[in-house]
């Protein structure tokens, strides 16, 4: 158990919808449906799966931004449900999000030296010096520079603001990041170089990943193991490569195969 640095059991969250014709109906979207996985330290975890299958309320429910029905979270061995709020603030820390749509995710009217540095005087750390030249280094880091730091997000590129979104994630020193389709959004010439960036600080910064994608091409390069999602359930896991060349599930076969030139590589 404590191999693991997140582990979630039994993870089960409904949804109200309204329905019928004037919205006095409602149906059940059970969203997640006994939901467990296991992320192991330095490592990255895939979550894939199509659109709708619960991947973005895996990635909420984990860090506790949205209530479970059931289930259990234990963050390096501490159920999350179980701290305090003062603890679970300080969790937080450690437990960091990048978001598919970077310009959404950004505050328009902040400047990118803000965004960055904003988790900093949340959780309160460093004076302003401090906390400017954590900003600027971490800013280097991602490949932008200082000049950037006075700046709003609108005058960046979608690739670059994907770079903001993840030094605001990074300069905290999480442990934990959920990237939550970080490169859905972009260019595909764009994805390769997001995704070098972000296999490079997980090196450099010893993080562990849950990476949330419904492109299994994606999460080839980036993942160790993959755990397949379907209406709410795992129905599949493994390591990337046994996956690929053994899937078990006919729904995993076609997520394969509607990779664009697949078919040519197998065998
Ligand atoms: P994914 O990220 O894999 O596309 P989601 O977690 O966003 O999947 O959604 C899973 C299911 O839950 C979908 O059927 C979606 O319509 C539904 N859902 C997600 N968020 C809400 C919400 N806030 N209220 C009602 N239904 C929701
Ligand atoms: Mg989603």
């Amino acid at each position: 158990m404590n191999d693991f640095i997140l582990s979630a059991s039994g993870l089960t969250k409904t949804y109200k919808q309204r329905s019928g014709r004037f919205g006095f109906g409602s149906n059940l979207i059970k969203a997640l449906d006994d939901v467990s996985i296991a992320l192991k330290p330095g490592a990255t975890l895939a979550v894939v799966g199509e659109s709708g299958s619960g991947k973005s309320t895996l990635a909420r429910c984990l860090l506790q931004l949205q209530p479970l029905d059931a289930g259990q979270v234990l963050f390096e061995g501490h159920d999350l449900a179980a701290l305090s709020g003062q603890e679970l603030r300080a969790a937080r820390r450690h437990l960091q999000m990048v978001f598919q749509d970077p310009f959404a995710s950004l505050n328009p009217r902040m400047k990118v030296g803000d965004i960055v540095g904003e988790g900093l005087v949340i959780h309160g750390l460093g004076d302003a010096e401090e906390r400017r030249a954590k900003v600027l280094r971490m800013l280097e880091r991602v490949g932008l520079s200082a000049l950037d730091m006075g700046k709003y997000p609108h005058e960046f590129s979608g690739g670059q603001r994907q770079r903001i979104g993840i030094a605001r994630a990074l300069v905290l020193e999480p442990r934990v990041v959920v990237c939550d389709e970080p490169v859905s959004a972009l260019d595909v010439s764009i994805q390769a170089q997001i995704l070098l960036l972000l296999k490079q600080l997980q090196r450099e910064m010893g993080l562990s990943y849950l990476f949330i994608s419904h492109d299994l091409r994606v999460v080839r390069h980036i993942a160790d193991e993959v755990a397949v999602m379907q209406r709410g359930r795992v129905v599949e896991q493994g390591s990337v490569e046994g996956l690929y060349a053994h899937p078990r599930e006919e729904y995993t076969q076609n997520l394969l195969n509607s990779i664009p030139g697949r078919h040519w590589q197998a065998a």
